[in-house]
């Protein structure tokens, strides 16, 4: 049972941590016993006597299920479950009935293939892993405890995933966001001009938070913990503010909040393992009727977050939106996944639309139920599921903002500042950064220098 995690960690060496690999050791031996119980029942139900193959074969089939779909569905055309579960389980009753018989020599055989494969991924996993832990992820130090935040109104920070600016989206996709944006004006909000820094969800929002630049990452960086542990949470947490998380980008639960609204179960942030197994098909269907639950969730909580008593507050909200997978919405505004995901750019619009029709219609409820609240709508980075898309423009986001009387924003460039801005208005001694451009290629973080231009496959200038 060890081959399959490992197996799992061997070809995913950037997604997981460590605690995530005892997760997954945990879900796999508790799968693996049930296997044995069920297998043991069966036996014992047809009157048969218990043979360790016939167990092996079934935890060998119920683990390598996503496998052997994979590398059909890479060669053949149009394959689907329909087909393959039922070889599944004819080789299922083939063992049942015919497995060999138990035997010493039988029993160091199959010991000896699994010892070597256990080998095999060990070697793997060692060879590719990075144990330099102690590498700083930060390009200076994370120590703001000096800054005073009294004074400091409530925030919203609503995260639009990859919603690209008003040019890119008139200039790439011919899309005029120009009423939108009006509108937002007409409510109060001031329009901004920034870029984002990164290209990545994961870096971008960690920098954001920690109002610091992410130069080096490794498999120990897991964003929801840099978001939790922030220097920017950390100090509204000092400052008595309540934290909130409204999450509508799958996945995502952060320790340290007050509340996690709409975030999963956390056995679904195992989802790739999953789908490694014969229970693949069932992930499917859950996770994918979970994603517009999961949205329609967020907007939901967004649309009651209200604030009367005027508490300390900081709300979190970030949606996997304009980003895929794209939707439809029926006519009582409930999302219906296109399940087109790669359409891509065609379907952007489609996002777009709903998203801007959700936030024009909820903002004024939001903005009366939210006094002296900062409302921010700012896009982690622009469109980059496009090979034609230089580096400069990925970074062409979404920003803009509502501030309550007496406060301001300086003329800030990129998401960097953000938070950095909004201290200064009552600090400061807090200074903003120069704005750089990173590039995230295959794990590594890699500076843009100011006069060059990179194409999305960055390892080529
Ligand atoms: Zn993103």
């Amino acid at each position: 049972m060890v081959h399959f995690p490992l197996f799992y960690f061997s070809n995913n060496l950037f997604d997981l941590s460590p605690t995530s690999f005892v997760e997954l050791l945990a879900i796999t031996f508790s799968f693996g016993f049930a296997i044995v119980g069920i297998s043991i029942g069966i036996t014992k139900i047809i009157k048969k006597p218990t043979n360790p193959i016939f167990i092996i074969v079934n935890i060998f089939l119920f683990f390598s299920y996503g496998i052997f779909f994979e590398s059909l569905s890479k060669n053949v055309i149009e394959i689907n479950h329909f087909y393959i579960i039922p070889i599944f389980f004819a080789v299922f009753f083939i063992f049942l009935k015919y497995a060999p018989k138990f035997s010493i020599k039988l029993a160091k055989v199959v010991f000896t293939i699994l010892f070597v494969f256990i080998i095999i991924d060990v070697i793997t996993l060692f060879s590719e892993y990075e144990f330099n832990n102690n590498e700083k992820y930060w390009a200076q130090s994370n120590d703001t405890n000096i800054f005073n935040l009294e004074g400091l109104p409530n925030i919203i920070f609503i995260i639009p995933d990859e919603y690209p600016s008003k040019s890119w989206l008139l200039e790439h996709v011919n899309y005029d966001n120009s009423m939108f944006l009006k509108k937002l004006e007409m409510m109060g909000f001031d329009i901004g001009d920034t870029h984002s820094n990164y290209m990545m969800t994961n870096h971008s929002i960690s920098s954001t938070f920690n109002m610091n630049y992410v130069v080096h990452t490794d498999q120990n960086f897991e964003y929801t913990n840099q978001i939790s542990q922030s220097t920017f949470l950390k100090l509204l947490r000092q400052n008595g503010y309540e934290l909130i998380q409204i999450n509508g980008a799958g996945n995502e639960y952060l320790e340290n909040f007050d509340i996690n609204l709409c975030s999963p179960n956390k056995i679904w942030t195992h989802e790739e393992f999953y789908k490694q197994t014969i229970i693949f098909p069932i992930v499917e269907k859950l996770v994918l009727d979970n994603k517009v639950d999961n949205r329609m969730c967020f907007f939901n909580e967004l649309l009651k977050i209200e604030n009367l008593e005027n508490k300390k507050r900081f709300v979190y909200a970030h949606i996997l939106m304009p980003h895929s997978p794209y939707y439809t919405e029926d006519e009582n505004g409930n999302l219906i996944d296109l399940k087109r995901d790669n359409d891509g750019i065609e379907l952007l619009g489609n996002n777009i639309d709903i998203i801007n029709d959700k936030l024009i219609n909820m903002m004024p409820e939001i903005i009366e139920n939210n006094p002296n609240t900062i409302i921010i709508i700012m896009s982690d980075h622009g469109y980059r599921s496009d090979f034609n898309v230089t580096s400069k423009q990925m970074f062409e986001n979404l920003f803009v903002v509502y501030l309550p009387e007496d406060y301001e924003l300086e003329e800030i460039k990129s998401n960097v500042n953000i938070f950095r801005s909004i201290i200064r208005n009552v600090d400061k001694n807090m200074q903003l950064l120069n704005d750089e451009f990173f590039l995230s290629c295959f794990g590594e973080i890699i500076k843009i220098p100011e006069d060059k231009e990179y194409r999305i496959e960055c390892w080529a200038p």
